[in-house]
């Protein structure tokens, strides 16, 4: 049966609780100024983690770390999580740094949680400075009109991609999509009703994905998909439910449905071909979906 102990700790008020010496709390000092040192190499959260757990086990053995924070989006892992677990919602004054769930095959003793809160103090800034990098990399990295990755964002996930398919031999396919006559929605409706398409449209395309999906603005209203791992045909499958999807959409300007539609092009990576030819032959395709009327597919 699984035993959970939970708890709601303000680690401002956690690093008070720091216990005089005694025989099992001799090693809390020593372990708590050495995560003071180590926490602070650090600002990525993966990594911040990673030292608390492996620090931790010196003075109180745990088989799992649970990190998950949903404003951010995360959900990290360290160890594998047993049967008795002990979690921690982090405050520092009105932010909200994340969930922390500890777990292990043998029950928390009283000391052991009191010494794990006492310690957990030192997470404090190493936390809260690796959430604020967190966020400023993904802020550098996205579009903020539509949420997609912006071509930053893009060119690193095309390169990394890429030396995967080179290194595990696998495929590698691209989607180019563009809105159909979109000048048309602003100049009929406007730049502010414009955008609202433009955005609506990239929920629906995201829906049609995997998470692991890169979805990435290109310019305008032209967008990339980079589907690792993955064959011309699924890719053909993926691009044909996106442009039924946002066929399919109801989108409508004061109570008036819009219909949009999308051309596509997709293609798979030749051998030896960059990242750059891969993006440039694909974007070719896409513009053959036009000549060739829009609101279709086409794949080489
Ligand atoms: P086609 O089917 O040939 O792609 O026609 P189109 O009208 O979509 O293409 P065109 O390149 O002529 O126009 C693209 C339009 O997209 C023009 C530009 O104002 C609009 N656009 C680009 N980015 C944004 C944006 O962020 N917001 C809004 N509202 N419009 C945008
Ligand atoms: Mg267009
Ligand atoms: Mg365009």
């Amino acid at each position: 049966m699984m035993s959970t102990q939970g708890n709601t700790i303000d680690l401002d008020s956690a690093r008070k609780l720091l216990q005089p010496a005694s025989s099992q709390q001799r090693s809390l000092p020593e372990l708590h100024q050495r995560l003071l040192q180590v926490l602070q190499t650090s600002l990525e959260i993966d990594r911040v983690l990673e030292l608390f757990f492996t620090e931790l086990q010196s003075l109180i053995p745990v088989d799992g770390l649970e990190y998950q924070n949903s404003t951010h989006d995360l959900q990290l892992q360290q160890g594998n999580p047993s049967l008795h677990r002990c979690s921690y919602r982090l405050n520092h004054g009105n932010d909200f740094l994340g969930e922390l769930q500890f777990s292990r095959a043998k029950r928390f003793r009283e000391l052991e949680l009191s010494n794990l809160e006492t310690l957990l103090s030192t997470l404090l800034y190493p936390l809260r400075n690796a959430l604020m990098y967190h966020e400023a990399v993904s802020c550098a990295l996205r579009d903020n009109l539509t949420g997609a990755g912006n071509r930053l964002a893009m060119d690193q996930a095309i390169n990394r991609e890429v030396q995967l398919a080179i290194r595990n031999r696998t495929p590698l396919s691209l989607l180019v999509l563009d809105l159909d006559r979109f000048k048309q929605i602003n100049d009929i409706y406007g730049h502010a009703y414009g955008d609202q398409a433009l955005k609506t449209v990239v929920d629906c395309t995201r829906q049609c994905l995997r998470a692991v999906d890169g979805l990435y603005r290109l310019g305008g209203e032209e967008f990339v998909v980079v589907l690792g791992n993955t064959g011309l045909e699924p890719a053909k499958s993926i691009a044909e439910r996106i442009r039924s999807a946002v066929e399919n959409l109801q989108f409508k300007i004061d109570g008036q449905p819009l219909p949009m539609t999308v051309s596509l092009g997709v293609a798979i990576r030749h051998n030896d071909e960059t990242g750059r030819e891969l993006l440039d032959r694909c974007d070719k395709l896409m513009y053959a979906a036009k000549h060739r009327g829009r609101n279709i597919v086409v794949s080489e």
